[in-house]
């Protein structure tokens, strides 16, 4: 009869308790549980000798959110910085659709061919809310991603925008330690991204589609500002005259966007990543970009910046992570919210009763 019980759909089975999801003992003793895992000198060596299991290890403690995984990543990469620097680190947006994947591979193996070496990143905004990554799709880029000249990391998930863009960087430095001379940083065109990945790469390249009838209006125009190159893929088949069309367009749109201080002189292409038509005229143009601003000197300049930039970031994150880690902080802050809403006190008065109490703790 128990037995006979048992059987029925309905029967519910005891259950187990949940494991922990952090090991407990893991915590207090990390050291202890990387037995096995390489050390930061293992990994060294692997990428100076352009390993890609050891990247990508190497990536993966640069992911992590442990303490002693951060440590030890931040010696590995203060280890790859001498060799790093030496690629040209290449921008990529469009909206989903447009042919970011089908080109970036085409692309890649063109460069391959010319004797580069690849490496594909992502920054992608819904991964940073959601865990899902524009490159989680394994069956994306099937050919580049077999190529041992290639390199694909699919786009580091959780964390804020601006944590994945600095996450990002410092895998840019680990794949250049390893011999990448061509850093792809893929992203969706959907307007907020694009600023974090400008903001790390040398040259910024905008893929668009002939025809979608919103080209030059709202956020698209903003994204156009920051590209130094716009490509129109799917100049193929029925396609080819729209995208005829919609390039002169373009190129009569950005004459009236204001000068680069690089001197650069941004244009519009046509390709088809499919067919992979005009992809030695969209490289030539980025080896003129390299020219002219390393002769003239803004290629070094924006890279100096950028690290200026990435500085004063980290700083302000430093502080605002310690403020608000306060727990009398956070007390207050609640309280001070309610006081705002109730018209109590003014934000900013709030704000400067809030700070003075944080510097007073500071000081002891
Ligand atoms: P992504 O979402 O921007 O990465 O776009 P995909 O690379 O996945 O491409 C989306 C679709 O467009 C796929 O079906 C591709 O085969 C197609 N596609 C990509 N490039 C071209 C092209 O140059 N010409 C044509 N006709 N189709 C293309």
């Amino acid at each position: 009869m128990d037995k006979e019980k048992n059987k029925s759909a309905l029967h519910v089975n005891a259950g187990v308790d949940k494991p922990a999801s952090v090991n407990p003992a893991l915590e207090k003793n990390p050291e202890k549980f990387r037995k096995g895992k390489p050390s930061v000198e293992t990994l060294f060596n692997g990428i100076h000798e352009g390993n890609r299991t050891a990247l990508s290890q190497a990536i993966t403690l640069v992911e992590s959110t442990l303490p002693g995984d951060q440590q030890m990543a931040q010696q590995l990469i203060q280890q790859c910085l001498p060799f790093s620097g030496n690629s040209f680190r290449l921008g990529i947006t469009g909206v989903p659709g447009v042919g970011k994947s089908t080109f970036i591979e085409a692309f890649g193996l063109h460069l391959i061919e010319k004797k580069h070496r690849i490496a594909v990143l992502a920054i992608d905004p819904s991964s940073a809310r959601n865990k899902g990554s524009i490159l989680g799709d394994k069956t994306r880029m099937e050919q580049l991603s077999t190529n041992s000249n290639a390199f694909i990391r699919p786009s580091a998930s959780g964390g804020t925008l601006g944590g994945v863009a600095r996450k990002t960087r410092e895998t840019m430095i680990l794949c250049e330690a390893a011999g990448f001379d061509m850093i792809f940083i893929e992203t969706v065109g959907v307007g907020q991204s694009e600023t974090a990945v400008a903001e790390i790469v040398d040259f910024f390249l905008l893929l668009m589609l002939a025809g979608s009838g919103d080209e030059l209006q709202g956020m698209k125009r903003g994204i156009m500002e920051m590209a130094d190159l716009i490509v129109i893929n799917k100049a193929d088949g029925d396609n080819l005259k729209p995208t005829q069309k919609a390039q002169a367009e373009f190129k009569n749109a950005l004459h009236f966007f204001p000068p680069l201080p690089n001197g650069w002189i941004p244009d519009v292409l046509t390709a088809s990543a499919l067919q992979h038509n005009g992809l030695d005229q969209v490289w030539e143009k980025m080896e003129n970009f390299q020219k002219l601003t390393r002769t003239n000197g803004s290629f070094d300049q924006n890279r100096n910046h950028q690290s200026l930039q990435l500085f004063e970031d980290s700083i302000h994150q430093g502080i605002s992570d310690h403020f608000y880690r306060n727990p009398n902080i956070e007390e207050k802050l609640k309280a001070l919210r309610e006081k705002i809403l109730n018209k109590e006190i003014s934000p900013y008065e709030a704000s400067v009763e809030l700070l003075d109490e944080y510097f007073k703790q500071s000081e002891i």
